[in-house]
């Protein structure tokens, strides 16, 4: 794996960054990421991946774009409505960065496709907004050792956590019982875009192998009262998912 001269410009002032350097450029644009959800999250998230040069991003999202997407799912545009999100994604991801790979793949992630549409990424980007397919994701990333960092959102708060398969707790340690779905989270774009902004950190951090992940600890933020608070969250040894690791 080598970066042509348009990389090394392109790629100039991350690679910077203490312990990041062209070695670290090299392992993005080696990694592949699956976004799981192109939505609230998702849209955000991809953006910053492809500018940070991952070299292969999957997008799995199997709706298409409303009106009402658009305070939020920010690749989303006027002329978009009607298409789908993952298809829309992928052109803008491109035009955003030509030296990266992009695949959309528009479906729903189930128990049965899960291996197919995650395949052999190296760590998934929570984009969800329900549980239970989270819940099916990370039953995955734990049997295949694949890095999942979950985040949720709703109003002006949420919360994210690096699940490293072996090295901390998985969702179901954290969460024993599937928390209640809700049909319609009402959400401000900031609030997603900003823990989506910390789902790339924390990917461009376990790719690249600097700082300290977010593995047992869940940061949780209130926008509302600009409240970020880390708590410490435990391994399950008795968890049905990732209890005989
Ligand atoms: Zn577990």
């Amino acid at each position: 794996m080598s970066l042509s001269s348009s990389e090394l410009e392109q790629y100039d002032r991350q690679m910077l960054i203490s312990g990041l350097g062209t070695d670290g450029q090299k392992k993005l644009k080696a990694a592949k990421v699956a976004v799981a959800g192109v939505g609230g999250l998702g849209c955000p998230a991809s953006i910053y991946l492809a500018a940070a040069g991952i070299g292969k991003i999957v997008l799995v999202d199997n709706e298409r774009f409303e009106l009402n997407d658009l305070n939020r799912q920010i690749l989303g545009w006027p002329k978009d409505i009607g298409r789908f999100k993952a298809e829309v994604a992928k052109e803008k991801l491109e035009a955003l960065n030509s030296q990266i790979e992009v695949e959309a793949v528009v479906a729903e992630i189930t128990k049965d496709n899960v291996r197919n549409v995650i395949g052999d990424a190296e760590v998934v980007v929570d984009g969800q907004d329900n549980w239970k397919t989270r819940f099916i994701i990370n039953e995955y990333c734990v049997a295949h050792n694949v890095r999942f960092i979950h985040a949720g959102v709703s109003a002006l708060h949420g919360q994210i956590t690096t699940i490293v398969p072996g090295k901390g707790p998985c969702l179901r340690c954290i969460f024993p019982k599937d928390p209640p779905e809700r049909e319609k989270i009402p959400v401000l774009g900031a609030t997603p875009a900003l823990f989506a902004s910390l789902q790339v950190m924390e990917t461009v951090k376990l790719v690249t192998g600097i700082g300290n992940p977010l593995v047992g600890r869940m940061l949780f933020a209130s926008g509302r009262e600009m409240v970020f608070e880390t708590v410490e969250v435990k391994r399950n040894v008795e968890c049905p998912v990732c209890g005989n690791l």
